[in-house]
């Protein structure tokens, strides 16, 4: 890997400053060809800037300040320089066709950071924190990633590898002794200790329900027969007028998207056509399409109007209800009269039920609440448990609970221990996938494929 990359590492667009990045041995090298210091010294040092100018032979380009890491005190462990101009996308475009003109290549996306990885700056699982720091959309969810940009995931996976390795070890040493009538409690104790990985393993598994919410929100689809008051629900939450309202049955022909931040995890919101047999033909697919959505949502807000009688229609949505996760809001409780009957159907299905009025807000702040105990969202990042947020983790970590399983069902059936020894190594494997300290090159290019370039 000894080419010098570059690219620009800010976002597209005008900006105050862009941000023109090269890493590689040859970084300074370029760097001289094409950056004329104010300070005429030569002398580089990493942690410092440099003011002046970069000119394409004797044509002026752009006044920048130039930053310098020298290996192996940078982000890649190589010569790093960031050339910090006026962010206009020609200018960072002129600097970075002057560095690809003298030397440089155009960097991959995301491969300074598969050079920090590579490098062992860093390893896998934090190099991942870094796209999903990038990628956030929540206060949560960054707070998730920088602790595993920390490292947090990287130490609890050594911790339970290290206990993986005391017990290989232990269970080993029965084998180099056989003399020694030791097998019996030496099995005993890896039965045990192993279980007590499990227990850990199985911990950090579980924890991707809650992490998948942080990364992906919680998909929520707004069901209600025409006029119940769905795109007046979806405005009320989302606090402007997104959706059409209008008293004509079926405006909402196609389905509206929106993501809603409570607290720290957002809600793909879908608000739905209304839920009817429909000659129209239009509206026909808007139902079809409903029914689906309802059928893959993790949440529905099922919505009933309370001006209007209990009918048909709404007897159809308590049935695509009946085994899903459900919060139900009788809407429109601004209005005086009692509505008994749809109270008690309702009460029948025995799913949570919220008195709203989508135009005064009432019930908004029930709904959030609510929406938070269903999904224990208040539990997410206030202890200091690690979360699991990345589901290519989670599959690792089901690996080598299967591998754990199968060492321990081999120690209790007395195979020998060498069979026990192998699922063991597996689960050491599995797990080392995750930090990248055995990993294949597919897997690596696969993963920072999905990077941004200049990252
Ligand atoms: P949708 O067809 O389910 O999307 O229903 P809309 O949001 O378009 O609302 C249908 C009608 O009900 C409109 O005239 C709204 O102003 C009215 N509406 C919606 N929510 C409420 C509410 O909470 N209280 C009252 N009084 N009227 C409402």
């Amino acid at each position: 890997m000894s080419n010098t990359i570059c690219a620009i590492s800010t976002a597209q667009g005008n900006g105050g400053i862009g941000i023109v990045r090269m890493s590689g041995k040859d970084c300074f090298e370029i760097l001289n060809k094409i950056f004329i210091p104010k300070n005429s010294s030569k002398e580089i040092k990493g942690y410092t800037i440099k003011y002046g100018k970069i000119v394409d032979k004797d044509v002026f380009i752009d006044e920048v300040l130039v930053s310098y890491f020298v290996a192996p005190k940078s982000f890649t462990k190589e010569n790093m320089c960031e050339i910090n101009t006026h962010g206009g996308m020609v200018v960072e475009r002129k600097i970075l066709e002057l560095c690809l003109k003298n030397g440089a290549d155009l960097a991959e996306p995301g491969e300074f950071t598969k050079r920090a990885f590579l490098n062992g700056r860093i390893d896998l699982s934090q190099a991942e924190a870094v796209m999903d720091l990038i990628n956030s959309k929540t206060e949560k969810e960054s707070k998730e990633s920088a602790k595993q940009l920390e490292g947090s995931l990287s130490k609890k996976i050594e911790n339970i590898e290290q206990k993986l390795f005391n017990t290989i070890t232990a269970i080993e040493v029965t084998v180099d002794y056989p003399e020694y009538d030791i097998e019996e409690v030496a099995n005993r104790d890896a039965v045990k200790e192993l279980q007590d990985i499990k227990v850990d393993l199985d911990k950090l598994k579980n924890s991707f329900n809650q992490g998948k919410l942080l990364k992906n929100g919680i998909d929520t689809v707004i069901l209600g027969k025409p006029n119940a008051g769905k795109s007046s629900l979806l405005n009320a939450l989302l606090k402007e007028d997104r959706a059409i309202v209008s008293n004509i049955e079926g405006t909402t022909r196609d389905t509206i998207e929106e993501q809603l931040n409570v607290n720290g995890i957002l809600l793909n919101l879908v608000d739905t056509a209304g839920i009817r047999e429909t000659e129209n033909e239009i509206e026909k697919i808007g139902v079809k399409k409903a029914k689906k959505l309802a059928n893959e949502a993790e949440l529905i807000i099922a919505l009933f109007d309370k001006s209007r009688k209990f009918d048909d229609e709404d007897e159809e949505i308590v049935k695509i209800i009946e085994d899903k996760n459900t919060i139900i809001i009788i809407n429109k409780n601004d209005i005086d009269e009692e509505n008994k009957e749809l109270e008690e159907k309702l009460s029948q299905t025995g799913k949570p039920i919220i008195k709203v009025s989508a135009i005064t807000g009432e019930g908004i702040e029930e709904l959030y609440s609510k929406i938070e105990e269903m999904f224990k969202l208040n539990e997410i990042s206030e202890n200091n448990e690690i979360i699991i947020t990345n589901e290519r983790h989670k599959n690792q970590i089901q690996k080598a609970i299967n591998s754990v399983s199968q060492a321990i069902d081999s120690l209790e059936v007395e195979t020998p221990v060498d069979i026990s020894a192998i699922y063991i190594k597996q689960a050491l494997e599995d797990l080392g996938e995750i930090t990248g300290r055995n990993i294949s090159e597919d897997i690596i290019n696969e993963i920072f494929k999905n990077f941004c370039l200049g990252k």
